[in-house]
């Protein structure tokens, strides 16, 4: 069983991705580590994320990059939102990800263009939603547990031109596939988060 799970930043969906996997015991891959990944190569690179040539070199990450602690950051989020925009990039990452979806016995793949490019034929379609207020607030909450300073409007304002720029690229666009069951995580907690995407899991496998 294939289950795609794609969604804006700070959705839930990564969490909800982990609690799938766990719960129907596949593989999950969480594949903004990888864009991620390439972001955080650009900056060490010395390259510009906006540059296609500058991206597309920085896919050839060494995998240990793909443990960097770096790779959680703000900026370096930030990075990989502009990396992701690049057809040459997006390209690159594909093959890898088709292979984690292919894998015997099914996986969980969480991202942006999971249900729509990378599988398609995904047996479960989610998307995880959320205001941009709530996701902000959650942001923040993690945030202060690490005792980064930053402004709820500051985070609020970068996850709003992240979305922006995922809706709008024309390459692989953020956006629900036509057959996603769409769930907004605004007004509930972790586990009834959880809950409800494992009901909605239960429910598309009985079709
Ligand atoms: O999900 P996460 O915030 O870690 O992803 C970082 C960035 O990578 C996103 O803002 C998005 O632009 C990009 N991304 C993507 N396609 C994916 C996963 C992530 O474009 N499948």
């Amino acid at each position: 069983m294939i289950i795609a799970v794609d969604g804006p930043t700070a959705s839930g969906k990564g969490t909800i991705s982990k609690a799938l996997a766990a719960h129907f015991g596949l593989p999950h891959l969480d594949t903004g580590l990888l864009y991620r990944a390439v972001g955080r190569q650009v900056a060490l690179n010395g390259g510009d994320p906006d540059d296609t040539v500058d991206a597309l070199a920085a896919t050839a990450f060494p995998d240990e990059r793909l443990a960097d602690q770096e790779l959680r950051t703000e900026q370096t989020g930030g990075f990989a939102s502009r990396v992701s925009v690049h057809p040459a990039v997006r390209h690159a990452l594909f093959e890898r990800q088709r292979a984690f979806a292919e894998q015997p016995g099914g996986a969980v793949l969480d991202g942006r263009d999971i249900g729509t490019v990378i599988a398609p034929e995904a047996d479960v379609k989610l998307f995880v939603t959320a205001s941009v207020q709530s996701r902000a607030m959650r942001r923040w909450l993690e945030m202060q547990d690490r005792e980064l300073d930053l402004e709820l409007r500051e985070i609020e304002a970068d996850i709003a031109a992240r979305d922006k720029r995922d809706i709008e690229r024309k390459d692989a666009p953020l956006r629900a596939a036509p057959d996603a069951f769409v769930l907004d995580t605004s007004d509930l907690g972790k586990e009834a988060a959880i809950a409800a995407a494992i009901e909605a899991v239960e429910q598309a496998k009985g079709r």
